[in-house]
């Protein structure tokens, strides 16, 4: 079944709690409603606010699922809205439901 993908004003979370500022390269050929379309490079310039004091999340640090298998943008995966992985402290997920137009 088809999920929605994740655009540049889509959210993440990490498991405590901490948003994630992801920059969205803007060199995509392939846009959602005008918003650039997130893909698995992209992850590696995530800023996690972890609050976490003792063992915080800094980084992402992998895809467990939610990654395309058929759709790549530049060669990187595009991301889905049920996308979900590790970071070096915990776990992360998307917290809002992706473009309502342009599914994977
Ligand atoms: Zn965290």
């Amino acid at each position: 079944m088809a999920t929605s993908v994740l655009t540049a004003t889509d959210l993440l979370q990490c498991s405590h709690g901490g948003p994630i500022t992801v920059i969205v390269a803007p060199r995509r050929s392939l846009s959602a409603g005008g918003s650039l379309v997130m893909v698995q490079s992209d992850l590696t310039s995530a800023v996690i606010a972890c609050p976490n004091v003792n063992a915080p999340c800094v980084s992402i640090t992998s895809v467990i699922s939610g990654a395309s298998q058929v759709l790549t943008v530049d060669g990187s995966p595009v991301l889905l809205a049920d996308v979900q992985g590790a970071t070096n402290a915990g776990t992360w997920k998307a917290t809002s439901p992706g473009s309502p137009l342009l599914k994977a």
